[in-house]
């Protein structure tokens, strides 16, 4: 570990809260689901913060920042208007059912504003992305107690030169476009995810996003079918932009166009931006690279919050280590071809 490192990490840990600051950047959350008993399609995936754990998580970050609304931020990036010090941003991704039943009511009480990203192709529980089909075939293997399944599913991931040992991290490493191998799989082993779509409904409907809408949440795009973009070329990209965009616009009336990537934006190109923040007039784009500089002020940088058992204010003060010693190296921006 450097000497750089280590004096940031001193300091990340003993300098008072409301020293622990990003400049004029907003800090920008992002969550998924909050619940005590995370359900088979995200076990597997990460660990969401239970309700105790999140209330916590506001207390602390409230204690720490000024919360701001997607509005805010987008008319501060881009016409220039001022910001509270120390703003914050709360972003949750995938438009999970537990949005509705657990973290909604939460800021409501406390009236702190958040954006919504849906993924519009599950709205109304229609299909779930590829990494949840993932986590429920890992929970089938790991609940099987006979061991024929884990069997089956060592033979299956196992072809095509897959030399994974352990079998989740085979399945868990299976990209969008091998889906159709997760689905055969699914079935070979009588795993039946619409069944488990209609009886788990893990989606939002459209009529909960409406009123959380009229609630006063924003809601975002979040594509129509959740790829990570690196692994899908532009026109592709284009077209789950858009699509998810005006799916948004039309049917829950948002006026912003706001769009977070799929997992990550690494590897996402110039052109891709060039278009979004050009020809798409999209306002804002999230990606999940914390607190980094990008080529446009308008494709903000989130902090994931779903690292373990770690509560927020540490989480934000381990944040600002890898920003103040990236900063201090002067590579605190991304570069993008
Ligand atoms: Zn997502």
């Amino acid at each position: 570990m450097s000497w750089l490192y280590k004096a940031a990490l001193f300091l990340g840990r003993h300098l008072p809260r409301r020293a622990i600051s990003f400049g004029t950047r907003t800090f920008t959350a992002c969550y998924h689901a909050v619940t005590d008993d995370p359900p088979a399609h995200l076990r597997h995936l990460y660990r969401p913060r239970t309700v105790r754990e999140f209330e916590s998580d506001i207390e602390q970050l409230l204690r720490m920042f000024t919360p701001i609304s997607a509005d805010e931020l987008v008319r501060h990036v881009r016409f220039g208007q001022n910001l509270p010090r120390r703003s914050m941003l709360l972003t949750f991704d995938d438009g999970l059912r537990e949005i509705k039943d657990v973290v909604a009511p939460i800021l409501m009480r406390r009236g702190i504003p958040a954006v919504f990203f849906v993924t519009t192709g599950f709205i109304d529980n229609r299909g779930m992305q590829h990494s949840f089909k993932a986590s429920l075939i890992i929970d089938s293997v790991k609940r099987d107690r006979s061991g024929q399944i884990r069997r089956a599913a060592e033979r299956f991931f196992a072809r095509d030169g897959n030399s994974h040992a352990e079998v989740e991290q085979a399945v868990l490493s299976l990209k969008y476009n091998d889906t159709p191998l997760l689905d055969e799989f699914a079935s070979q082993i009588g795993i039946d995810f619409n069944a488990y779509l209609r009886e788990q409904r893990p989606f939002l409907t459209k009529d909960e996003v409406v009123s959380l809408k009229r609630e006063g949440f924003e809601i975002g795009a979040h594509t129509v079918n959740h790829p990570k973009f690196a692994h899908i070329p532009l026109d592709q990209q284009m077209t789950q932009t858009l699509e998810s965009l005006e799916y948004v616009q039309r049917e829950f009336k948002s006026t912003l166009r706001l769009f977070a990537f799929p997992f990550s934006d690494r590897g996402v190109s110039r052109a891709f931006f060039e278009w979004a923040f050009g020809e798409a007039g999209i306002d804002l784009t999230f990606g999940t690279g914390l607190l980094q500089d990008d080529i446009s002020s308008r494709n903000i940088q989130r902090c994931p919050m779903e690292r373990g058992p770690t509560d927020a204010e540490t989480r934000v003060r381990n944040v600002w280590v890898d920003f103040s010693v990236r900063r201090f190296r002067g590579c605190n921006q991304i570069q993008r071809v």
